[in-house]
Parts: C-alpha cells; sequence; structure tokens
C-alpha cells in the first residue's frame, strides 16, 4: 500500500503506529482533521485478518468522525484508534494501559473513547494513563450510557423530517417503523410511545421484541417484513446498509430516520431515495446524540446540557435540509457539504493555532476505587 498516497486522498493528518510486544498491543491511532479542535473518536478492538484491513477500518472511520463532529456543531475533529486483537480473549490491564500512553503521548490532539468491542472497564485503564479519554465510568465523572441520548437525538432527527414533509413536526399523529429495539432502538420506541405514536418493531432478539410489545403496545412484525409496512417514518436502529437495491423499490415510507450507522448501501442507493421523494436524515447527523453526551465530559459532565446540546440535531437536521435545497442534491451528499464547508472555513483563521485549550477535568476522578 502506498500509505502517504492514501493519506494525501483521504486528508489525514497523523497516522500513528502502537507497539508494545509485552503488552500485546498492536494498534493504529488515526487523526484525520483538527481544524475544529481535538480528534475524538472511539477505540474499536477488533481481530482483523491483515493489518491493511485495520489501517483501512481506522483511516475510514477516523474520517467519518471528522464529519459527523462537524455537522453537530462539535468544537473536535475526527479520530479514531484499532486495536488488533481479540475483545473476547485478548483484553487486559496492560494492554489498555499501554494504548493509554500512546494516547497519552499525543498530548490531546486526540482524544479516546469506547467503540465496538471495548467498553467502560476498557476506559477505565486507558483513564489510568491519560486525560484525554471520555466515556470514562459515572463514578469517575463520566457520562454514561449514551443510548438514550442517541435516541433523543435520532427523536429530533425525526421531527425535522416530519417538518419538510408535512410541515408540522407533531410526533404523535404519524406511524413509525423502527428496525432493532436494542439501547438505541427501545429509547426511541420509548419517547415516540410517550407522543402517542403507532409504532411497529421487529428484532432478531423476541426477548426485546416482547418487551416493548408489553412496555409501549408496539405492533411486532416479521424482520424481513419491516420494509413492506405502510407507516410514515422508517428508523433503522439495528444494520447497516439496509436501504439498499432490494429494500427501495419496498419502502413505502416517507421518511427514513434512525441511529443505525451507513444505512445507504451505496451513494446510488441515497439518490434513489431522494428521486422518489423519501426524506432522509443522513445518519451521521441522526445518531450524534451520543458523541454529544460524551462530549459534555470534556468540560465537565451535566447531563441538563447533554439534552440541550442533543436537542440541536433538529436544527442540524433542518440546515441540511436548506443546503440540500440551495444546490439541488440529496441530503445524504447536503450532509457532507456541510461538514466540508465548516471545516474549510475554520480552516482559514489566521491566526496560529498554538495548542488546544487545556481540557477540564472537574468532578474526574483517578483512582482506583469506586
Ligand atoms: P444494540 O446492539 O443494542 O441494538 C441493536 C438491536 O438490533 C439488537 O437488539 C439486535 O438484536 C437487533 N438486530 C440485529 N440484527 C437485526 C436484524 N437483522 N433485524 C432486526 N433487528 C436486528 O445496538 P445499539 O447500541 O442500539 O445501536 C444500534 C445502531 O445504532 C448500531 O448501528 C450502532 O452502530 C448505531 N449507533 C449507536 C449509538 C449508541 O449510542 N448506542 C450511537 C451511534 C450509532
Amino acid at each position: 500500500m502506498n500509505l502517504f498516497q492514501s493519506l494525501e486522498t483521504t486528508g489525514h493528518e497523523e497516522v500513528v503506529f502502537c507497539h508494545n510486544a509485552e503488552a500485546g498491543l498492536k494498534a493504529i491511532i488515526a487523526i484525520h482533521n483538527t481544524a475544529l479542535g481535538p480528534a475524538l473518536g472511539g477505540l474499536r478492538m477488533w481481530p482483523y485478518e491483515t493489518e491493511a484491513e485495520a489501517l483501512e477500518d481506522v483511516l475510514r472511520l477516523s474520517r467519518g468522525m471528522s464529519y459527523k463532529a462537524a455537522v453537530a456543531g462539535l468544537n473536535l475533529g475526527g479520530g479514531k484508534a484499532v486495536i488488533i486483537g481479540d475483545p473476547k480473549t485478548q483484553k487486559s490491564e496492560v494492554l489498555f494501559r499501554s494504548l493509554g500512553r500512546f494516547v497519552n503521548s499525543l498530548n490531546g490532539r486526540y482524544i479516546t473513547a469506547e467503540d465496538v468491542g471495548t467498553d467502560v472497564n476498557d476506559m477505565e485503564w486507558v483513564f489510568q494513563e491519560t486525560d484525554h479519554c471520555v466515556g470514562v465510568h459515572q463514578v469517575h465523572g463520566g457520562s454514561g450510557d449514551p443510548s438514550p441520548f442517541t435516541a433523543y437525538g435520532v427523536v429530533q432527527a425525526i421531527r425535522a423530517c416530519l417538518r419538510k414533509r408535512f410541515g408540522q413536526e407533531e410526533l404523535g399523529g404519524h406511524s413509525y417503523a423502527i428496525q432493532g429495539v436494542g439501547h438505541v432502538g427501545y429509547h426511541v420506541a420509548r419517547l415516540l410511545h410517550d407522543e402517542g405514536a403507532k409504532i411497529f418493531v421487529c428484532d432478531v432478539d423476541p426477548e426485546r421484541v416482547d418487551q416493548v410489545v408489553t412496555e409501549f403496545g408496539c405492533e411486532a412484525v416479521g424482520n424481513s417484513e419491516i420494509y413492506d409496512v405502510d407507516a410514515d417514518v422508517f428508523s433503522p436502529s439495528a444494520l447497516g446498509a439496509v436501504i439498499n437495491e432490494e429494500t427501495i423499490p419496498r419502502l413505502k415510507f416517507k421518511i427514513v430516520a434512525g441511529a443505525a450507522n451507513n444505512q445507504l448501501a451505496d451513494e446510488a442507493c441515497g439518490n434513489e431515495i431522494d428521486r422518489r421523494g423519501i426524506i432522509y436524515a443522513p445518519d451521521y447527523a441522526a445518531n450524534a446524540g451520543g458523541l454529544m453526551n460524551v462530549s459534555i465530559e470534556l468540560e465537565g459532565y451535566d447531563r441538563e446540557r447533554a439534552i440541550r446540546m442533543t436537542r440541536t440535531i433538529y436544527y442540524n437536521v433542518g440546515s441540511i435540509f436548506k443546503i440540500a435545497e440551495r444546490d439541488g442534491i440529496p441530503s445524504w451528499k447536503a450532509a457532507d457539504r456541510m461538514a466540508e464547508e465548516r471545516i474549510a472555513a475554520v480552516s482559514k483563521l489566521k491566526v496560529p493555532f498554538l495548542g488546544h485549550t487545556p481540557l477540564r477535568f472537574h468532578g474526574r476522578l483517578r483512582s482506583n476505587g469506586h
């Protein structure tokens, strides 16, 4: 692989290869762009088959974080870290502390967090070595489970879509189909139920379905039938690539807005739902509530502030629709454009950037005791 050529294409600032044989650490940290602020993004642990696969993943994911933070209006850049290893068998204190030291060596240019294959306990080990880590335990000033905030943000995105499609944003008067009622989907169902909405759900886990049927009166449908439901809004909250060539012709929904990452199988599918008049809330704008919530840890966690910030997703999605109208482009492309315009505008600041404001960690205690 021609690495520098690849970095030129993706626009990355820095890629760090971290190796510690004693700790069994093989990790890559990618900092995509810090024009808006320090690069924040999760630490993924995954048994990648090849190093090239790990590198490709970390480059793709870190770039995605630059776009997500920019559209969310956060003063954060995009970064990501991956550990090559099996999270089921290869976790240890020394592994995560070793990674924490590498993160610390970047002096705040990269801030790490939980991601696929890592959890709050792993972050506690990372946090022993660096302040540049969020998603620590609540007793140490952390923000806890992001899922209710992600769900609340998805509902704000749905409101923005309803306003665009129906000229009003009253949630209760519409019907919804939620695919996957796990951590996020459960709370989306709860919030919509509170507004009196009609909700269809599916999940491969029957216990998850039973729970929302009992608690919120949702109607269960089969996992392959969810695409055919005659509801106003489709909320993918399980898998990626669910808007694809096979499903699009079946969709009767007027709106697609959910938490799942990478909902569009490809750009052509994004163009096609736009052509069919389906309003699409770009996934990374709709599901930014978790990122917003965790980012508040950097200035001292405040739940009320997290709720207020998550509400701004309504306006962010509205701004994406305005760009789409302005430029005559689909919303998925307008979201990218919004991010690129913000990053480019802030990059024009003439005064040299001499480092980040020291992060304030009010109330965060690093100790072995709880
Ligand atoms: P989760 O694993 O808790 O929930 C996913 C649910 O989907 C599970 O209940 C699972 O049984 C179900 N599912 C899996 N395959 C399915 C299928 N084929 N059909 C129907 N149901 C299926 O995950 P989560 O934390 O709720 O996240 C949901 C999605 O949102 C993921 O794509 C995740 O990447 C994304 N996301 C989550 C957050 C967050 O704060 N948790 C933030 C941003 C994005």
